[in-house]
């Protein structure tokens, strides 16, 4: 299958999708989910500020989904018997480059490399078979966590809610292979996670169909699914990178006042 690779900046004052083609973005005018064409403009790839390249209506995450960062993350060693959700406010959301600010509130700031699935178009109780052909394209996320604050919490809002906890980026790829795709976490360079989307314990269509059966889904939405074992903290100035395989690699430096 082919893949296309698409991204988000501003152009002429204004958010746009732009697609990818060797070091030049192509400006694309319309609905990237519904009609649109290429328009008659074109910016280079380097040096242009890449917006992250989503525009949810909602950012629903899944947690516990590979066995190895259940074990981690437990004193048991009890796998999930449905998927794990929760969601992150829109106002998390940061693209590549960005900083991401470790808030005052919590001394343990958190990098969780993800897969991010974009919904293609509106559904309801699709079946994972369907959904499987309704998801839109791949993305790299970081579900950035204040572990010391979500151990405390019975949900997570708290933890994982701080503005600049949801990179992503740097593009959304369409036609790659879900059911087996390489995700990795580097800190400073050093890699930190290495896993592949065929060990989560719930796949990918089995997950968006779960979601899709408590929730409609749009046109956009993004769906965080998961982290693999190798978590860890984040300290002020360090380097984060988390790369899917077929997407790039998303990189964001840590600031922490104080
Ligand atoms: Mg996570």
């Amino acid at each position: 299958m082919s893949t296309s690779k698409y991204c988000r900046l501003m152009h002429e004052g204004k958010p746009v999708w732009g697609q990818i083609s060797d070091e030049t973005i192509q400006i694309l005018e319309g609905d990237l989910f519904g009609q649109f064409s290429i328009a008659d403009h074109k910016v280079a790839l380097i040096g242009t500020k890449l917006l992250p390249p989503v525009t949810p209506s909602k950012i629903v995450c899944v947690g516990l989904n590979y066995a190895d960062h259940v074990r981690e993350s437990q004193s048991s060693n009890v796998v999930p018997q449905e998927p794990v959700l929760f969601m992150k406010p829109l106002t998390s959301l940061i693209g590549p480059e960005e900083t991401i600010v470790a808030p005052p509130q919590s001394q343990r700031v958190d990098y969780e490399g993800e897969i991010g699935v974009v919904i293609g178009a509106r559904c309801k109780d699709l079946s994972p078979e369907e959904v499987a052909k309704n998801i839109f394209g791949v993305t790299c996320v970081n579900d950035v966590t204040a572990r010391d604050l979500q151990k405390k919490d019975l949900q997570w809002t708290r933890g994982k809610g701080f503005d600049t906890f949801c990179p992503v980026g740097p593009y959304l790829v369409t036609g790659l292979d879900c059911k087996n795709l390489n995700v990795i976490s580097r800190l400073n360079g050093e890699t930190r996670q290495t896993s592949n989307s065929r060990y989560m314990i719930f796949s990918i269509a089995e997950l968006i169909s779960f979601i899709n059966h408590i929730m409609t889904l749009l046109p956009g939405d993004l769906i965080a699914t998961g982290t693999p074992e190798g978590v860890g903290p984040m300290k002020n100035g360090d380097i984060i990178e988390v790369e899917v395989e077929g997407v790039g690699v998303l990189r964001n430096r840590v600031q922490r006042n104080g």
